[in-house]
């Protein structure tokens, strides 16, 4: 990967080492260095080569390193990027893969110097699984995976990352940090609170009549397969995303209450329209994006390299649920560029560039039948 020579996962755990196989299988791969606590760890990760090497010490691995994944508990994430920062080398890029955003984006963004590029990920994939036993190279292959640049967040480094991710199969959307741990609290923190609830509730129910949670069926094993998830990784994401999860479990508390009153006043067919409404949202939830290179349009916004513009934009285009396939900047001064976004569907680039005229940027869109995307 040419903007890549050696790139290192701190916690080669499902998503460090999922990172890892990913990054590995790409053709002419960099070098990747794994760091775990523990030798165990490291032994596993290199034989199912998730890792070309590890170590222990975090500091001798980021060394020289272009980009440095943290891909440890939320809780640890930050003090790990404190503790790496004096040893990184001027440019090298910092990216987490932890579930929540707001709060580690900004005290990171607090204390990092300004050669050290940071920018906040999450990818929207992974499993109730832990270790790099169950790590897998085709994990993030069309799943989001959510960047969370602010204006700060500088352009090259963006551009990299985002070409990284792109290139291991992502489909990577850019949101605003708050923003970000707002939308998952509703989408994935609520349904992992919801399970845990329901299995909980089950199994009080069952104590009395011990067998009945074996005959449980479909329905209650579809929604409860989450429930099997890591107890630490959910305390700390309850913990670090409070605010927003309090407020999408009001909000659920009003719908539930709301079906309460629905069938205590015994209104059928309310009762059904709600049914319904449920149905139609589940069978058209989007399916992701099918790449027709035939779709790919090309959209060029001039624009002054000034800090800010890339999380501008970006999170503008990834407000509008629009994923960007391809970034490329092209400098025609030192200090202005056009920034070339790819993105598929005529329709979805209409959309996207509507919106940046909208906020003044001038845009240009092409097709590009024979630009290949990674
Ligand atoms: P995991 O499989 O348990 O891996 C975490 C790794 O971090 C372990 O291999 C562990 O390695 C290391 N670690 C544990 N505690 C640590 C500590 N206190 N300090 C430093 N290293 C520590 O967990 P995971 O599912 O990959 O989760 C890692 C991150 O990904 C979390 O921040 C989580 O929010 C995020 N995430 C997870 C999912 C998911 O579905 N699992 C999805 C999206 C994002 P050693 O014990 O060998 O040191």
């Amino acid at each position: 990967m040419g903007d890549f020579n050696k790139i290192t996962i701190i916690g080669v755990g499902l998503i460090g080492g999922s990172l890892g196989l990913a990054i590995k299988a790409l053709q002419s791969p960099p070098k990747v260095v794994g760091v775990s606590r523990s030798e165990q760890t490291i032994e596993k990760a290199i034989k199912v080569e998730a890792i070309d090497e590890g170590t222990t010490s975090k500091i001798d691995a980021v060394k020289d390193a272009d980009l440095v994944f943290i891909a440890t508990p939320i809780s640890s994430i930050v003090g790990t990027i404190k503790e790496i920062t004096p040893h990184l080398k001027p440019g090298a890029i910092v990216t987490d893969v932890g579930s929540t955003k707001s709060t580690i984006v900004k005290t990171v963004e607090e204390f990092l110097p300004p050669e050290i590029f940071f920018i906040g990920g999450h990818p929207m994939a992974g499993s109730e699984q832990q270790g790099v036993l169950f790590a897998n190279a085709t994990l993030f292959r069309n799943s989001y995976y959510l960047l969370t640049p602010t204006q700060r967040t500088n352009t090259m480094a963006f551009k990299k990352l985002h070409s990284l991710l792109t290139g291991i199969g992502a489909q990577v959307l850019a949101v605003d940090p708050d923003k970000h741990d707002k939308i998952v609290s509703t989408i994935s923190h609520l349904p992992h609170i919801l399970s845990a609830a329901l299995v909980n509730l089950a199994s009080k129910q069952t104590k009395e009549s011990k067998n009945l949670l074996l005959v449980a069926a479909g329905g209650f094993r579809d929604m409860t397969r989450i429930a099997a998830s890591d107890p630490d990784m959910w305390r700390d994401i309850c913990i670090e995303n409070s605010a927003a999860i309090l407020e999408a479990l009001d909000e659920f508390r009003k719908e539930l209450m709301s079906f309460q009153s629905t069938i205590e006043d015994r209104k059928e067919s309310q009762l059904k329209d709600k049914f319904k409404e449920a149905q139609s949202v589940r069978l058209n939830l989007p399916e992701i994006l099918h790449k027709d290179v035939s779709q790919l349009r090309e959209l060029s916004i001039p624009v002054s390299d000034r800090p800010g513009v890339i999380s501008d934009i970006s999170v503008m285009i990834g407000r509008l649920g629009i994923n960007i396939e391809d970034i490329e900047i092209v400098h025609t001064t030192e200090l202005t560029g056009i920034l070339r976004l790819v993105i598929s569907g005529e329709e979805n680039a209409k959309a996207a560039a509507k919106e940046l005229l909208k906020h003044k940027y001038e845009v240009e869109i092409g097709k590009i039948y024979n630009h290949e995307v990674p």
